[in-house]
């Protein structure tokens, strides 16, 4: 479906609001309630949801969170998806902490050959001070065994804070020198009440200048359609790409293709404004497909032309881990 130009082919699935981390810029300092198991979308539903979805065009799914793989039975669900033949594009972001080789080569042979992890640090003790877990191994090996089964592109998503991480920038945008990955920094987008102060923002130029100080000038690659809004470039004579995703510095959302579906079953058409759609419960109160088609359809056309995020000056009340970043 088309809005303001803009072709809405991308469903954002976030099938648990729950994580085994505690990302400092991402949960709140007080957590909010956790959504009870039958607030929650079941598999079934989400799937009917994506039936619908891909009659009004939709035709790539990205599986998120909070984290996918503390869901039970994520990897079935996975299969049932991947068996939905107007989907091209199904992929996954993870904090790659509960894969192993096994469950890797099981989302290859069902057809998932791209993933995104997040790893915001190459130190140990800086990634548990992060994320309140001693996992950075299991996560670093993680992501290597990926790359050795044949995923690609692998996109490493990175959020630099001031103080916490930013002193890591050129070295984290080095592993794209020799490694098939794309380093993608990501800005703090200041969501819900996190840990992050707003002053630890650290938007895309100075990031872009640090790499160049180090390396030389990044060399501007053109985008393929699975790309998203990262503007992308190359370290010369780098195997793998750095991005930079500028919700807040240059917000992309007149090339926003995306609708988000929450844990919930709420409908997000932005995921810098509050406005969502519960579509679970007419689904569980008997509504027929094509009311459930005309729910989706005015949400989508209710996407707003633009978020109104900006320079670390107004936090918004959603949590991120919620809606699934
Ligand atoms: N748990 C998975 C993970 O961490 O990859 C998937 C869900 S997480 C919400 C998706 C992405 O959102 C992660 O790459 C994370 O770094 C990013 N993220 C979380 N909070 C953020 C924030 N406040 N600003 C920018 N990115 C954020
Ligand atoms: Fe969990 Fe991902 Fe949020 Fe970290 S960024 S707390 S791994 S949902």
């Amino acid at each position: 479906m088309k809005i303001d130009n803009r072709k809405i082919n991308y469903l954002r699935i976030s099938i648990t609001d729950r994580c085994n981390f505690n990302c400092r810029y991402c949960v709140p300092k007080e957590p909010s309630l956790q959504v009870s198991h039958d607030e929650v979308a079941s598999y079934e539903e989400i799937l009917q949801l994506v039936d619908i979805a891909v009659d009004l065009g939709i035709t790539k799914v990205r599986i998120t969170g909070g984290e996918p793989f503390v869901r039970k039975g994520i990897l079935g669900f996975l299969e049932k998806l991947c068996q939905i033949k107007k989907l091209n594009d199904i992929s996954i972001t993870t904090n790659a902490s509960l894969l192993n080789k096994e469950k890797l080569q099981r989302l290859w042979d069902m057809g998932i050959t791209r993933l995104n992890f997040s790893l915001d640090t190459l130190k140990a003790d800086k990634f548990s001070y992060i994320t309140g877990r001693d996992k950075f191994s299991r996560v670093f090996d993680t992501i290597h065994i990926a790359r050795d089964i044949g995923f690609s592109p692998i996109k490493i998503n990175v959020v630099v804070l001031k103080g916490i991480n930013d002193d890591e920038i050129a070295d984290l945008a080095a592993i794209s020198i020799d490694q098939p990955f794309q380093i993608r920094f990501i800005e703090y987008m200041p969501m819900g009440n996190s840990n992050i102060d707003n002053d630890q923002q650290v938007l895309t130029p100075y990031i872009k200048q640090t790499i160049e100080s180090k390396f030389g000038e990044l060399i501007p690659v053109t985008k393929s359609f699975k790309d998203g809004p990262a503007k992308k470039y190359k370290i010369k004579n780098s195997k793998g790409e750095v991005g930079f995703i500028t919700p807040v510095s240059q917000h992309f959302c007149d090339e926003c293709n995306r609708l988000r579906l929450t844990a919930q079953g709420r409908l997000r058409p932005c995921l810098l404004d509050d406005y969502e759609k519960n579509i679970l419960t007419p689904l569980r109160d008997g509504a027929s497909k094509e009311e459930l088609t005309a729910i989706m359809h005015k949400v989508i056309i209710d996407k707003p032309s633009s978020h109104h995020l900006g320079y670390a000056n107004n936090k918004i009340i959603s949590q991120m881990s919620s809606i699934g970043g």
